[in-house]
């Protein structure tokens, strides 16, 4: 039976060693969370970082824009706020709605505040291994194995998925670990043979029942990011009972890389004002 990799009980602890760094350092960090218009989703996703926010001590403060308010508006805020010296962190929640270019909006974040890691500063510097920020999904994927001490070195780690903010950071962080990488996609012709290499896999397309328990090597590490919404709740793209006989590892949905992503948001904003303060 494969050892769960608890992502619920590690961010946890990620948030109150934020908190405890923070007033040891007597740090007062500041995070800006800008959302335009009124999508559920995006709603719920903001109240839950201005929650955790809250449990590690940084500040959060909502700019909520009218759906209609206008990019330039947006990107009139946003200018605002690169230049506050007490907003460390901003972020925008995606999606934005039509008619504003996600995109502009989002390389007119400060890099140093750009807390998501989705400005192309901070995605270059994935590239070299010498990160500011990490984009907080692959970040959470990557600390949920290094605390178990799973060794990526020589390992092969195949990725499914090559969205911009998952899958293609997440293969460069695994190669800068030294790992031989493989990234599949829509596009693969046997995704079986592939995923069936992975010492390390990890999954992150949004499609229920992707992965199953055949198309995973035995004691493989699986990690599973993505979230498809039922009736019953939300769940992963992995065959989690099967594939859970044979694993050595396995990420849960819910519990494992969504608390993850949501904790390293916190450890960005916490590095943003080390950054600027000079730290
Ligand atoms: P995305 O931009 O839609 O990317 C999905 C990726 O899966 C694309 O690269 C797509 O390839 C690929 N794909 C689609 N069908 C496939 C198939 N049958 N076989 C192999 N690859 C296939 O999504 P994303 O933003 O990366 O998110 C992926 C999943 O992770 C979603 O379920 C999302 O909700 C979840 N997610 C979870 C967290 C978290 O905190 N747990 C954070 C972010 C995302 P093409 O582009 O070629 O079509």
């Amino acid at each position: 039976m494969a050892q769960i990799l608890d992502g619920n009980a590690l961010s946890r602890r990620i948030l109150a060693e934020v908190k405890a760094e923070a007033v040891e350092k007597r740090l007062d960090p500041g995070l800006a969370v800008i959302i335009v218009g009124d999508n559920p989703a995006s709603r719920v996703y903001v109240d839950n970082k201005k929650k955790d926010c809250k449990k590690c001590g940084i500040r959060s403060e909502e700019f909520t824009l009218a759906v209609d308010a206008g990019e330039e508006k947006l990107l009139a805020l946003i200018e605002e706020l690169n230049n506050r010296p007490d907003i460390h962190g901003i972020l925008v929640q995606l999606p934005l709605p039509p008619g504003y270019s996600q995109d502009k909006v989002i390389q007119s974040i400060s890099p140093q505040k750009d807390v998501d890691a989705f400005h192309l500063f901070n995605v270059g510097r994935i590239f070299t291994g010498d990160y500011g920020f990490l984009p907080c999904t692959p970040a959470g994927v990557l600390r949920l194995l290094d605390e178990q001490g799973i060794e990526l070195q020589g390992k092969h780690c195949v990725v499914v998925g090559h969205s911009n903010i998952v899958g293609k950071p997440m293969a460069m962080m695994f190669l800068n670990r030294n790992a031989t990488v493989t990234i599949c996609h829509v596009h693969t012709k046997d995704l079986k043979a592939q995923t069936l290499q992975a010492d390390v896999l990890v999954v992150a397309v949004g499609k229920i029942g992707l992965i199953t328990a055949d198309m995973v090597k035995p004691g493989a590490v699986v990690v599973d990011v993505g979230i498809n919404r039922t009736d019953s709740g939300i769940c992963g793209d992995v065959d989690f009972e099967a594939v859970e006989k044979i694993a050595a590892y396995i990420s849960p949905v819910p519990g494992g890389v969504g608390p993850m992503t949501r904790a390293m948001l916190m450890v960005n904003t916490l590095t943003a004002i080390k950054n600027l303060e000079g730290l």
